[in-house]
């Protein structure tokens, strides 16, 4: 996994600091050595590893021997919103515009930085023990920001060693604004309330940026840093799209914007937004490479073509746009036009499990369904391309990461390869994707630093974390309930309003067959 493709029988891996600083082939016994002599490893030390100090580097030195396993990139989670870690399982599926009616009541974080912090960490432990390494994180709050819930999540991933990028996921128009056909169809209570201001502006939430980006972009040696979102096109003033604009462009730093994930989002752009969501942020000049354009499911020829020109990298959701029966996303039909693709698992409630290896599968099959042509169908190589490559384009980090390779940030993951997923092992890339569930990583590597080894994410205490995520979750029960019950009173009009949606005929189909 190197600029070509390398695929070493055995190697020693140097890592110093956080950077990959040598790569060097060993003869294996019998083996195919791809590339140099160098002296086989010290074998004296296991997996288990020692620390040594080794006068000749002058450093401690710590030497682990991976006889038997896989060293390869860790796994980066293109697309994730932290704010539902501690939602996995709450709801059936629902279409996303009903699922957002029963999900926003329930959110977590309200003016509880502790309940914040828990459930990012949560997350966080789940993804490093399967092997993923980075995280984009779309964050959201209920109602609003405070600089005390952005340091909670940030302070979570600082604890929990994982590389983080994070934005602040925040509508700042009122609810009308983002939906078709409620203007004609809701009571005048509901309108009134759907009419109302969001719980912060732009002022507001640039604020809450500044902080963001003063506190944390950089921190813990340049694992936490900052993205921004406009959480989806419809959802802001033009104004303050262009502000987070500005804001991206001038730390570099991605830019989050969820477009046309779902039919009812293609049908909105028709009635209200130049004919297609992705044609009206083309016509404020705001489509950069700088973009992570999620889902892009209900994406015409055009759609595409713009993309393709604007160098914005997609984020591939599968296993949400199946929990959400949003649709599948044209993959072949991206990639045809070069647009680079990283994968994401999206929030705790739309892939409950927050799985990156599940999303690398189902990735790699459902789209079989696209077409008879099985030249077209994606290959285990492609997805895990998306999977890494795609992820670390998305991060934008000013060291690289996603190779095995000299220079790149050791950002790293050991899989044993003594293990059912790769009993007899036929193919590598293709025993990734379609067999491992992430129970064979044995140990993480972030930015140099050893994260997770002996089942255990270094410096979490997980039986405590779960026990007050227990805790946490108890306590917010009852207030949730009594909201949920107030989303029962707007179902029967955001009902009405996706049905007419999801009739709507035009030349376009994501969805897959009849009943
Ligand atoms: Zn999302």
């Amino acid at each position: 996994m190197d600029a070509v493709g390398t695929e070493l029988p055995m190697a020693t891996v140097t890592i110093k600091d956080d950077v990959i600083v040598a790569v060097e082939a060993v003869d294996t016994p019998g083996g195919v050595t791809a590339r140099g002599g160098a002296s086989p490893p010290d074998r004296d030390a296991t997996l288990d590893g020692r620390d040594a100090t080794r006068p000749e580097l002058g450093a401690t030195v710590r030497e682990i021997d991976a006889t038997g396993h896989l060293l390869m990139p860790g796994l980066v989670n293109g697309h994730f919103h932290s704010s539902a870690n501690h939602l996995k399982g709450s709801l059936d599926s629902l279409p996303l515009e009903i699922f957002m009616l029963f999900e926003t009541p329930a959110d977590g974080v309200r003016d509880d930085p502790r309940a914040a912090y828990v459930s990012t960490l949560l997350g966080a432990v789940e993804m490093l023990k399967s092997g993923v390494t980075s995280v984009l994180d779309d964050a959201f709050f209920v109602p609003a920001p405070t600089p005390s819930a952005i340091d909670a999540i940030m302070q979570a991933y600082a604890d929990s060693g994982m590389r983080a990028t994070v934005a602040l996921d925040q509508p700042n128009v009122p609810e009308i604004a983002k939906l078709p056909f409620l203007e004609q169809s809701l009571p005048p209570d509901l309108l009134e309330r759907a009419r109302a201001p969001a719980a912060m502006d732009a002022a507001g939430l640039l604020e809450c940026y500044r902080h963001l980006i003063e506190r944390w972009h950089g921190a813990a040696d340049g694992r936490l840093r900052a993205a921004v979102s406009c959480s989806a096109p419809q959802r802001v003033t033009v104004d303050y799209f262009h502000a987070l604009d500005a804001l991206s462009r001038s730390d570099n730093l991605p830019f989050f914007v969820h477009i046309l994930e779902t039919k009812l989002q293609r049908v909105l752009g028709e009635e209200k937004f130049a004919g297609s969501l992705v044609r009206y942020v083309d016509g404020l000049g705001l489509l950069s490479e700088r973009m992570n354009v999620i889902h892009a499911v209900w994406v015409d020829e055009h759609d595409m073509d713009l993309l393709a020109a604007s160098g914005a990298v997609v984020a591939h959701n599968p296993i949400s746009n199946l929990r959400l029966g949003s649709g599948v996303m044209p993959f072949r039909a991206l990639k045809d036009r070069g647009i680079p693709i990283c994968l994401g698992s999206d929030e705790a409630i739309t892939d409950d499990s927050i799985n990156m290896w599940n999303v690398a599968k189902l990735a790699g099959l459902v789209h079989n369904l696209n077409g008879g042509d099985y030249a077209r169908w994606p290959k285990a190589a492609e997805i895990l391309q998306c999977l890494i490559e795609g992820g670390a384009r998305a991060l934008r980090l000013p060291k690289p990461i996603g190779q095995v390779a000299v220079g790149h940030q050791a950002d790293l993951i050991l899989l044993d390869l003594d293990t059912l997923p790769f009993t007899p092992l036929n193919d590598l890339k293709r025993q990734l994707v379609y067999c491992e569930q992430g129970g064979s990583v044995r140990m993480t590597f972030v930015a140099g630093r050893v994260v997770y080894e002996n089942g255990t994410v270094i410096g979490v205490d997980e039986k405590a974390l779960r026990a007050e995520a227990r805790e946490v979750a108890a306590r917010r029960a009852a207030a949730d309930a009594s909201e949920a019950n107030g989303a029962a009173r707007w179902l029967p009009y955001y009902r009405d309003m996706y049905m007419q949606a999801a009739n709507r005929q035009f030349g376009m189909q994501r969805w897959l067959g009849n009943s």
